[in-house]
């Protein structure tokens, strides 16, 4: 089974990019499963068809430690099964807690055992690394790669390279590794060009570009990934080319963060600043 973290800033598209990504595997026919680690709790909704996902936190709040697994776990599009751990209100305690507690209670409940016969799981986690409990899915190997969502503006770039010194940290105890960048295009200029070279610089490679495309809104006011809800469309096939290389991606890398002022002469240079 292959443990995929999807990391990147807010609203930089983790969780459309995630779930368009997990339909293409699940087309494939492999069997998925999407762990949403945001307290937002919207990393199944397409796949779920817009169903409102009761969160694991809320689950346990509600119902006591008796829990059984077809509470927290339902089924989606192609049969993937998509779980969201959900969190406090905002602005109060740690969202972290709740990736832990549902990471730790799907184990209890055996979702990840062999007979449930996972090609994948994938964990949709929040934004930047900023506490120990987002990067929960990359501590003891809960998730061993990680493909990082950014674009070609600055706050994105600087977000990725962020969240590549938390891989570092603790790349060395345990085996999580960078399996590269996704570009999910916001149409900067020379975007594709400088974030393959922010990739290069990091040592990894960018895994895709994903064009910037409305029929991805169309499909989510439907409550559908793009290629569930148009899969004749040809940003359907994006995600299923985006699927069938992290299907077949071999380059696992513990990335070399930039400084700040390399990360300021890449963007100096790709002409954002001119
Ligand atoms: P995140 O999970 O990183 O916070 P979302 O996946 O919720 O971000 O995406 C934010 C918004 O961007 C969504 O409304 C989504 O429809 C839109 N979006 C994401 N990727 C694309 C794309 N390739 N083309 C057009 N819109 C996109
Ligand atoms: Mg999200």
């Amino acid at each position: 089974m292959r443990k995929i973290a999807i990391y990147g800033k807010g609203g930089i598209g983790k969780s459309t990019t995630t779930q368009n990504t997990v339909a293409g595997l699940a087309e494939m026919g492999n069997r998925v499963m999407v762990v949403g680690c945001d307290p937002k709790a919207d990393s199944t909704r397409l796949l779920l068809g817009g169903l409102q996902q009761k969160t694991v936190l809320d689950t346990l709040r509600e119902e006591g430690e008796d829990v059984d697994l077809d509470d927290i776990l339902k089924v989606g599009f192609k049969d993937t099964r998509c779980t969201e751990s959900g969190g406090p209100e905002p602005g109060v305690g740690c969202a972290g807690r709740g990736i832990i507690t549902s990471i730790n209670l799907l184990e209890q409940l055996g979702a990840y055992q062999e007979d449930k016969k996972l090609d994948y799981v994938f964990y949709d986690v929040l934004g930047d690394v900023v506490c120990g409990g987002f990067a929960m899915p990359i501590r003891d190997g809960k998730a061993e790669e990680i493909y990082i969502v950014c674009s070609g503006e600055m706050m994105a770039m600087y977000a990725a390279n962020n969240i590549c010194k938390g891989i570092v940290k603790y790349a060395d105890a345990g085996t999580v590794r960078l399996g590269g960048l996704i570009c999910n295009s916001r149409k900067v200029d020379n975007e594709r060009e400088m974030i393959e070279e922010l990739a290069k610089r990091l040592g990894t490679q960018m895994i895709h570009f994903m064009p910037r495309e409305n029929q991805v809104q169309r499909a989510e006011i439907h409550r559908k990934t793009v290629i569930d809800y148009s899969p004749e469309h040809a940003q359907a096939d994006e995600y299923r080319a985006l699927a069938k290389k992290i299907h077949e991606n071999e380059m696992f890398v513990v990335p070399k963060p930039l400084s700040i002022n390399e990360l300021e002469k890449l963007l100096i240079d790709f002409g954002i600043a001119n």
